[in-house]
C-alpha cells in the first residue's frame, strides 16, 4: 500500500489530493482486500492522511465456532512525515510505538502498517455469526444451527459439558 507523494510534498500547505485504495493487505496469515477513499492534505511538516477504509475478515463465531465474513470499516486520520525531516530518537521511538508510516527517502509513503493497526483495533473481541445463533450443544458439541440432537441440556453438571466448555475456551485462547 505505497504511494509516491513527491508531487504532494512539492505543494504548499493546504494542498489536497485524492486518495484511492484498492489493494490486498497482509493481516496475520490472511490477505485482506481493502478499499479506501479519502484524501492527502499537505501540512506544514508532512501530509495528513484522511480516509474511510472498508475490508472484510473471516472471523469465528464465539458461540458455534463457524467462520463467517465480518465487515470492518474505520476512518484513518494520521499525519505522516518525510523521514529526512526527523532524525531524533524520540520521533523514531514514537514511530515504532504508534506505527506512524513515514515517507521514505524516495518519497514513497507506505500506509500498510498503519492500516493493519487500525484493523487490529477494529476487530471485535467476541462476535456472533447471527443474533439468532444457537451455538453448540453443550453435551454432544453439534452445531445447533444446522443440526438437532436429542440431548437434554438441562443437566449441566455432566462431564461432556465441562469438556466442550474447556474446548471452547482453548479455541478462543488460540486467537
Ligand atoms: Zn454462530
Ligand atoms: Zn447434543
Amino acid at each position: 500500500m505505497k504511494f509516491n507523494v513527491s508531487e504532494i510534498l512539492f505543494q504548499k500547505a493546504g494542498f489536497v489530493s485524492s486518495l484511492n485504495i484498492e489493494d490486498y493487505i497482509r493481516v496475520g496469515d490472511k490477505d485482506l482486500f481493502v478499499v479506501g477513499r479519502g484524501e492527502f492534505l499537505r501540512t506544514d511538516k508532512g501530509i495528513w492522511v484522511s480516509a474511510r477504509i472498508d475490508t472484510e475478515i473471516e472471523i469465528e463465531c464465539g458461540r458455534c465456532l463457524n467462520k463467517f465474513p465480518f465487515g470492518i470499516n474505520f476512518d484513518v486520520e494520521e499525519e505522516v512525515f518525510p523521514s529526512s525531516g526527523f532524525t531524533s530518537e524520540s520521533v523514531l521511538e514514537k514511530e515504532e510505538q504508534v506505527g506512524i508510516s513515514l515517507i521514505d527517502a524516495n518519497n514513497m509513503l507506505d500506509i500498510s502498517n498503519m492500516v493493519v493497526q487500525y484493523i487490529d483495533i477494529s476487530m471485535p473481541i467476541t462476535v456472533k455469526c447471527d443474533v439468532q445463533c444457537k451455538g453448540l450443544c453443550v453435551r454432544c458439541g453439534i452445531n445447533l444451527n444446522s443440526n438437532s440432537c436429542k440431548c437434554q441440556t438441562d443437566s449441566i453438571n455432566d462431564g461432556w459439558n465441562i469438556l466442550s466448555t474447556t474446548r471452547i475456551i482453548e479455541r478462543k485462547q488460540e486467537n
